[in-house]
């Protein structure tokens, strides 16, 4: 490595600032030698980013891509064809951690017949430290690992990776950090769809709630400046984008450790006011943290769109406190109930957890009567993944697959039968839908987002993409319609 690249790669950094520009350069070096390889070989040198997991991650992915493509790489859609292949990997549950690990050692053996081939692992599995061990120990070619805090380093860990091929040189580059004050965002990006854009508020979670991983592997709550905020919001409204989704794993939280005063409410009240922004979503918010300030603000918004995701985890107070969720069955109803009355046609959905330890039928009676009473309109239900080094790992009483089944299926029944009548419950009506994309199964059809969440499939064509139109709901299909075009809406609120 020549002394002016070792100087950029170790230079002592200050302020983010002075990170923003070091990753530039690294960017500009390395676009050079891909620009080199491009020329030496006559054709273009490709990269491919698979995602696991969350919004967060997809957000991350976007970043990485657009680090890649600002070096010169070109998107390859087939994995296993790229010159450069980076794992975005999601810890959460364990046999997504073992399907992960089957993959990696299937493009493993692609890698003996491409040599060139470049592997990269980031996110909460390899910054969680047995998955990184064994990443290192029984994957040894794997080029690069780095972590949760750290994808702004990209750039620069990409490089060290291209001139150690450069030079000759073997081994894995790894580069994990148990944390960071670091918050640089004004990185490339490479969205996914031009009209709308995640936008990270805050990183992290101190929460701890007993089964979760997250806290461990993405660090304490940290949350960003209004100001940055709404400057890239501007920016993405600029440069087209609609529809903003505000990403944080405990988003009613933020503001929290800032030095200014201000909530999530009267951030997103700053985000309704940008110019070119018409819908604005959220995710996730935690039911302890709840406000009725926030609940005001979705009540007077017209772009804040009609739908909130309120994981319940638990109907069972006993579960939900062992759960260190801080809500009990009966006040959570009282707070969903409470959305419902101030939020005409609000959508609430949640995520549940059965098969936590010690949770017998009767706690999943309690889940159930919860689902009921809220009427959910969608639910994610997952089966309790034991994660090690959380605390409900090492509980006593986890309960047995065979009972894990029969509650997960009465739940799933529960929950499919009460989102199919709600969703029904909008038959017929007209209202607004951002079309996202060309039906993939029928290309004489588009697809599109309610603002309650729900899918539509109409026919269109692709000038229509990142529009918002009137849609004619002709057809319940449970959890998605089928609709016509049409004029005029009676959508009450939102676009
Ligand atoms: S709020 Fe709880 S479940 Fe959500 S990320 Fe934090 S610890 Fe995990």
């Amino acid at each position: 490595m020549n002394d002016s690249i070792t100087e950029v790669i170790n230079k002592q950094i200050n302020t983010d600032a002075d990170e923003l520009a070091r990753q530039r350069k690294c960017i500009e070096i390395a676009a050079q030698l891909v620009e080199d390889k491009s020329r030496n070989t006559g054709r273009d040198i490709t990269y491919h980013v698979t995602t696991f997991g969350c919004q967060m991650n997809a957000r991350d992915s976007e970043k990485l891509s657009g680090i890649l493509e600002e070096c010169g790489f070109v998107y390859e859609p087939d994995e296993l064809a790229a010159d450069v292949v980076i794992f975005n990997t999601c810890t959460v549950r364990d046999n997504a951690n073992q399907k992960f690990f089957g993959h990696l050692g299937s493009i493993g053996a692609v890698k003996k017949n491409k040599k060139d081939m470049i592997i990269g692992v980031c996110g909460c599995l390899s910054q969680e430290e047995s998955a990184r061990a064994k990443i290192l120990a029984s994957y040894p070619f794997v080029d690069l690992v780095f972590g949760t805090h750290n994808v702004y380093d990209f750039a620069r860990l990409l490089l060290i990776v291209l001139e150690q091929r450069e030079a000759g040189e073997k081994g894995t580059v790894t580069s994990i950090r148990e944390g960071t004050d670091r918050i640089v965002e004004d990185i490339p990006v490479k969205r996914n769809y031009p009209f709308k854009s995640g936008v990270n508020i805050m990183f992290g979670c101190d929460n701890f709630c007993s089964y979760c991983i997250v806290p461990y592997v993405r660090g304490r709550e940290r949350s960003r400046p209004a100001a940055d905020i709404i400057d890239e919001i501007k920016r993405l409204a600029a440069d087209g984008v609609s529809e903003v989704m505000l990403l944080g794993q405990n988003v009613n939280s933020y503001g929290k450790g800032l030095d200014e005063n201000i909530s999530f409410a009267k951030l997103l009240d700053m985000v309704g006011e940008v110019d070119g922004i018409r819908r604005i979503r959220f995710m996730t918010s935690h039911p302890k943290d709840l406000s009725d300030e926030l609940i005001d603000v979705m009540a007077s918004s017209q772009k804040i769109c009609n739908h909130i995701h309120l994981p319940l985890q638990s109907g069972s107070s006993r579960i939900l406190e062992s759960m260190n969720r801080h809500y009990t069955k009966e006040s959570y109803i009282e707070l969903a109930q409470k959305i419902r009355e101030r939020i005409s046609d609000i959508s609430i959905t949640t995520d549940i957890i059965i098969g936590y330890p010690g949770e017998t039928d009767a706690d999943v009676d309690d889940t159930i009567d919860v689902i009921e009473k809220v009427a959910f309109d969608g639910a994610f239900t997952f089966i309790y993944s034991k994660r090690t080094g959380t605390p409900a790992a090492s509980m006593p009483d986890q309960v047995s697959a065979q009972k894990v089944k029969y509650n997960f299926d009465r739940v799933l029944a529960r929950v499919q039968e009460i989102s199919a009548r709600q969703a029904a419950k909008i038959e017929g009506r007209i209202m607004d839908v951002l079309v996202e994309d060309v039906n993939r199964q029928d290309p004489s059809l588009v697809t599109g987002r309610l603002s309650n969440n729900l899918n539509v499939h109409f026919p269109g064509d692709e000038s229509l993409i990142g529009k918002i139109v009137n849609v004619k709901l002709t057809q319940c299909k449970g959890f998605y319609y089928i609709g016509d075009i049409a004029t005029g809406g009676d959508y009450g609120k939102v676009l």
